[in-house]
C-alpha cells in the first residue's frame, strides 16, 4: 500500500467510526502500517466528518518524527505499542464503543465467549486504568498485547483493536459490540414510552434559549431520567466532555432553562437527556455520550459495582478538553 493510499483509507475509515456509531465527533482514533517503520494516523481534535486524505499523519515509529499540517494522535504510544508488540499487525483502531466500554467498567469475566468468537477476535485482554494520552496507559495496552490479545478493553475509556486489515478490524469491533451487549445486565427490556409532545413543547423552547440543543429519548436515558439521582462520570469521555455529573432537573422550562445554563447535558424525568452544545454537532455527540452513560450506569448498578472516577481525574481531564477545545475553536 502506498502513503497516499493508507491515507486515504484511514480518512475513510474515520467516518466508518461514526456512522457505526464506535465513536462520536473526534473521539476514538485509527492508524495503518505503511512499511516497516512508518504509520499513518489521524490527527488529534479534528472532527471525522470533514477529515481529508491529507489531514491524515505521516510518521516514523523509531524516531516519532512525523509530517503533516496537524499533530497525530495524542494516543499514538498505544498505536505504536501495537505494531512493535503483535507482528500480524497492519491496522488498529481505538474505539469508545458503548457496550464494550459498559463490559470494560466490571470486567470480562460474565463476557462467556464461545471458542469462535475468541478466535474471531484474536484474543481479547484487559488493560489497567491510566488517564488518557499518558505513557502508562500505552505500557498497560502493551502489556495485554503482548499477552497475544487483539483485542484490549481498556477500564473506563474504550477499547484498541489490533487487525491485518480494515476490514478484519471493523468485524472485530462489530462482533465485540454484539458479544458485550448480550452480557450486559440491568437494561430496560423494551422502548420505554415518553411524552413526545412535551419534549417537543420543551425543545422548542430550549432552542430559543440556547443555539445548539439536542434531546435523546432512548429507553436507558428515560430510565435513568424517572429514577431522578444524577448520574457520576465512570468514563473519560464523559468526564472530558460532560464533567463530574448529570444533573435531573425537573420537567419544566425553567428548572430545564437554569440547569442547561450550567451544564451540558440535563436528565429529565418522562422527557429523556436534554444536550446543549457549541455547535450542532457537538450537541449530537453529547447525546450519543449520555445515551452511553446512562447504559454504563445501568450495568453496573445491576452488578452493585462502583466505578466512579476519581474526583481529581475528572476535573483534571474536564479541564483539560475545555482548554483544547476552546483552542481547537479559536476562541
Ligand atoms: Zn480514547
Amino acid at each position: 500500500m502506498t502513503l497516499t493510499e493508507a491515507k486515504e483509507l484511514v480518512a475513510q475509515s474515520g467516518r466508518m467510526l461514526l456512522e457505526e456509531r464506535l465513536a462520536a465527533r473526534t473521539w476514538g482514533n485509527i492508524s495503518c502500517r505503511v512499511d516497516e517503520d512508518r504509520i499513518v494516523i489521524t490527527p488529534s481534535g479534528l472532527g471525522y466528518e470533514a477529515m481529508r486524505p491529507e489531514d491524515v499523519v505521516s510518521m516514523s515509529m523509531s524516531s516519532g518524527e512525523w509530517e503533516g499540517r496537524l499533530k497525530p494522535s495524542s494516543e499514538k504510544g498505544v498505536h505504536i505499542a501495537a505494531y512493535r508488540t503483535l507482528p500480524d499487525a497492519r491496522f488498529v483502531i481505538h474505539t469508545h464503543q458503548t457496550y464494550a466500554s459498559a463490559i470494560g467498567l466490571t470486567g470480562m469475566d460474565d463476557l462467556a465467549l464461545t471458542e469462535e468468537e475468541r478466535t474471531a477476535l484474536g484474543g481479547i485482554e484487559a488493560a489497567g486504568y491510566a488517564l488518557p494520552g499518558t505513557k502508562r496507559l500505552a505500557n498497560n495496552i502493551e502489556k495485554a498485547f503482548r499477552k497475544g490479545a487483539h483485542v484490549v478493553l481498556l477500564v473506563r475509556h474504550g477499547v484498541v483493536i489490533a487487525a491485518s486489515d480494515r476490514e478484519e478490524a471493523f468485524r472485530r469491533a462489530r462482533l465485540l459490540e454484539t458479544v458485550c451487549r448480550r452480557a450486559c445486565k440491568g437494561q430496560p427490556a423494551d422502548e420505554i414510552t415518553h411524552d413526545e409532545q412535551m419534549a417537543k413543547n420543551l425543545m422548542a423552547s430550549m432552542s430559543k434559549a440556547f443555539k445548539n440543543v439536542c434531546h435523546t429519548g432512548a429507553a436507558p436515558v428515560l430510565a435513568c431520567a424517572s429514577a431522578g439521582k444524577p448520574i457520576p462520570a465512570q468514563l473519560d469521555d464523559m468526564a472530558q466532555m460532560i464533567g463530574s455529573r448529570i444533573m435531573v432537573a425537573e420537567a419544566k422550562e425553567k428548572a430545564i432553562q437554569d440547569a442547561l445554563g450550567k451544564e451540558a447535558v440535563v436528565l429529565v424525568p418522562g422527557i429523556g437527556a436534554i444536550c446543549r452544545g457549541l455547535t450542532e454537532l457537538d450537541a449530537k455527540a453529547l447525546c450519543l455520550l449520555a445515551e452511553k452513560a446512562c447504559i454504563c450506569w445501568l450495568h453496573t448498578q445491576a452488578l452493585e459495582v462502583n466505578t466512579k472516577l476519581s474526583w481529581f481525574d475528572t476535573m483534571l481531564m474536564h479541564w483539560i478538553y475545555l482548554m483544547k477545545y476552546s483552542k481547537a475553536a479559536g476562541a
